[in-house]
């Protein structure tokens, strides 16, 4: 009998039935030499006891032959196989992922164990996969960690000193002030990833006006901007009505503007700037700062990679993650565009516009 299985046929049984051929030849062939045994011994006028006992050693030894012949194919075609299999589900048991059982036949003559290692194959992939991420993800989250808790430790330790001045006791608090608000930018975003990638944090979408959005996001960094020297160029529409959730999106803002201003040097570039194409609304953030190599461009949207190491203490690599998660969530689309030494544009792209000063009510 045979299966269909992704337009593969499977068949569904290992019993071989040249079995049948094979043991139809041997007991022909041994009941012709048993026939030629007994006119033998009966021309030969052997005794009597000799022409019984024979023929029971001969058919003894045919059974004898024809058992072992029967083990090794049961052998060959269940036991061996699944001995192989067992051992290869002992070492997944005791945690080794990197196991691989080859399947028996082609892929044009699958019988039902080798999908059933095909599947096995797949899962203890997948089970390794998780559990690289798992580990992973622990270590980067203790290492993203260990800094700011030394930090507070250390000046926690230097203030209480007796002769501290009264301006290093400033300064340590200061220290310990930033120290404890990395930690909790640090937690905030793991938990909001983790809330995203679970999906238990639905988009609550609303309509609100982008632009005024974009503007509120931009005076967050003005500080910043202003101690950089970097100039500021804005193209972008008096109003445009959009249908998204608001607090997500403020986080794809935040996390993009505040890139572009930390990896912009003193008297750079930012600018940003909003298109519409059909429903679809554009805003790409522009930068003249350092840019992004071909091989970090592959990670930075990774959780807690960070290209640029020079800046590594200013953020903990799970912006972008988050950014481009929520993008996934709108079902909208980010990319990035950038070039070492010239600077970079990432473009958020989001469906939802309602409605935009040029364009008036759609
Ligand atoms: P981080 O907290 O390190 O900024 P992100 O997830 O926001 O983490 O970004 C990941 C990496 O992408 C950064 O470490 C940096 O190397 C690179 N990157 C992101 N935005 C820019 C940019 N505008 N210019 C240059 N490099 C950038």
């Amino acid at each position: 009998m045979k299966r269909e299985n992704n337009d593969i046929e499977i068949k569904d049984n290992r019993f071989p039935p040249s079995l049948f051929g094979i043991y139809l030849g041997v007991l022909l062939l041994m009941s012709g030499i048993h026939t030629g045994l007994i006119v033998f011994m009966n021309e030969k006028e052997w005794p009597e006891l000799l022409q019984i006992i024979i023929p029971m050693l001969y058919w003894s030894m045919v059974a004898i032959g024809l058992t072992v012949f029967t083990r090794s194919r049961i052998k060959h075609t269940y036991e061996e196989p699944l001995h192989k299999f067992a051992d290869a589900t002992k070492r997944v048991a005791e945690g080794d992922f990197s196991v691989y059982v080859p399947v028996f036949h082609t892929e044009d003559k699958l019988d039902y164990l080798d999908v059933m290692i095909l599947n096995f194959n797949k899962m203890v992939e997948e089970l390794g996969s998780i559990e690289t991420l798992k580990t992973d993800f622990i270590s980067n989250v203790s290492h993203e960690m260990k800094t700011p808790v030394s930090i507070i430790k250390n000046y926690a330790e230097l203030v209480k000193k007796p002769q501290i001045t009264e301006k290093e006791k400033l300064e340590y608090a200061k220290s310990i002030d930033e120290a404890a608000t990395r930690l909790s930018n640090l937690i905030s975003n793991i938990l909001k990833l983790n809330k995203l990638e679970n999906q238990t944090m639905a988009a609550q979408t609303e309509k609100y006006n982008l632009c005024v959005q974009l503007e509120e996001c931009m005076l967050q960094f003005e500080d910043m901007w202003e101690k950089k020297e970097i100039e500021i160029e804005v193209a972008m529409e008096d109003w445009v009505m959009i249908e998204a959730d608001k607090g997500l999106m403020e986080l794809v803002w935040n996390n993009l503007l505040s890139n572009a201003m930390k990896y912009t040097g003193v008297g750079g570039k930012v600018s940003v700037c909003q298109e519409r194409e059909g429903n679809q609304i554009k805003i790409s953030i522009k930068d003249t700062g350092c840019g992004i190599s071909k091989e970090c461009m592959t990670h930075i949207f990774d959780k807690f990679y960070q290209g640029d190491t020079s800046h590594s203490g200013e953020g903990n690599g799970l912006g972008l993650a988050l950014a481009a998660r929520i993008v996934d969530i709108m079902n909208g689309d980010i990319q990035v565009e950038s070039e070492v030494g010239k600077g970079s544009i990432f473009t958020v792209t989001i469906p939802g516009f309602i409605a935009s000063a040029t364009e008036g009510e759609e």
